[in-house]
């Protein structure tokens, strides 16, 4: 092997380097750091991925560059909902795990659903993630990269990213946080904050440090439950990141951010879904500068079920003197397992 070959084995992908990584990165092979910056424009911005075509960096430069990896991930498959709206995606890990991405077409709105961990180690009764258990955090690079791979073979730009995939993206703090600043960057892909939204079932410590961070995004907790001893039921966490700590967290971070958030509710029937919890919502939810969004369950093999049409409509009536916006999400792609929380993946190491 020669000694260039040596190098490109032993290189990390360079999808997830930031802009100082991929300076350093040049400079160690003996290049000026503007390099670097270069890379990072081909790569991010002009989402091209063979070192032949990027033309403005020198040959000698590129020839040490080929057989470098570029993608942490390998696409293994997509399934097309039958609307055609809605695709889910496949994706191997270098650790033979694998993940699932979800791209949603709503009008001019294309959505890019990310995962953050494969499994979870919150365990929400309801969650099909939850039921695998945790089994790894992504790297940044492995979590930008769904993006960068499915932006690459569809038409449509990408506007919107939800991190609301596989995993607790507050429990993979640093990676995910480095991942959405990398899809903000205004030299790569440029997606605005308010494009860009985490969804944390309530990692209260992070809800804090994220507020105290400053981070632009756009933040979303997972409610799920109008008091403490129901939000129990579903969500274990709630034993330890109790019910009136993640309402002021959540409060904690308006203030610091002067952003609103954004409640997530999942809709089970019999559980959370009767006329006494909207009202208990719209009371604690009120001194709040928030929107509620509700999300009817998408069922997987489970006890829960999805309440009916008609039930879902009554519980969004009751809601209509709230003071704060209510929005319903009528999750696409259910016919192939892609609705929220339908998102389960099962490699051979664990069979
Ligand atoms: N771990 C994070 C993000 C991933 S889950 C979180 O929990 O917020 C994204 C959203 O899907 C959460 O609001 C969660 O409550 C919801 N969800 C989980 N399972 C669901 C299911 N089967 N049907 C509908 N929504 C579900
Ligand atoms: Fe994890 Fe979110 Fe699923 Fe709960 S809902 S188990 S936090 S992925």
């Amino acid at each position: 092997m020669t000694m260039l070959e040596n190098v490109a084995k032993e290189q990390k992908p360079l999808i997830g380097k930031s802009m100082e990584d991929l300076e350093a990165f040049a400079q160690s092979l003996g290049q000026e750091l503007f390099r670097g910056r270069q890379l990072f424009d081909w790569i991010y911005r002009k989402n091209v991925y063979n070192f032949s075509e990027m033309s403005d960096l020198p040959h000698s430069f590129r020839e040490k560059l080929f057989g470098i990896p570029l993608h942490p991930l390998r696409m293994v498959n997509d399934h097309v909902s039958n609307s055609k709206q809605t695709q889910k995606f496949l994706f191997e890990l270098e650790s033979g795990e694998f993940i699932e991405s979800v791209l949603m077409k709503d009008g001019k709105r294309v959505t890019v659903c990310l995962s953050t961990q494969v499994g979870c180690a919150v365990d929400c009764d309801f969650c099909a993630t939850g039921k695998m258990g945790f089994i790894q955090n992504l790297t940044a690079g492995e979590i930008v990269d769904q993006f960068l791979q499915l932006q690459n073979i569809i038409k449509d730009k990408i506007t919107n990213v939800v991190f609301m995939g596989m995993g607790e993206p507050f429990l993979n703090y640093e990676n995910t946080m480095s991942a959405a600043n990398l899809l903000h960057h205004p030299k790569g892909v440029n997606m605005g904050a308010w494009r860009i939204t985490i969804s944390t079932a309530g990692i209260i410590k992070k809800i804090k440090q994220f507020a105290d961070d400053g981070h632009p995004f756009k933040l979303a907790v997972s409610l799920n439950g109008s008091n403490e001893k129901q939000r129990l039921i579903t969500m274990p966490i709630t034993k330890a990141q109790s019910f009136s700590e993640l309402l002021e967290a959540s409060q904690y971070y308006t203030f610091k951010s002067r952003k609103r958030v954004t409640f997530e509710y999942v809709l089970l029937a019999g559980v959370n879904d009767h006329r006494t919890d909207a009202e208990e919502l719209k009371q604690i939810l009120a001194p709040m500068n928030c929107k509620l969004n509700l999300i009817p369950y998408n069922e997987i093999n489970g006890q829960y079920r999805r309440p009916t049409d008609t039930s879902i409509n009554k519980f969004i009536s009751s809601l209509n003197n709230a003071p704060f916006p209510v929005t319903v999400r009528w999750s696409k792609g259910q016919d192939i397992d892609a609705g929220c929380g339908q998102l389960a993946t099962i490699s051979d190491n664990h069979l």
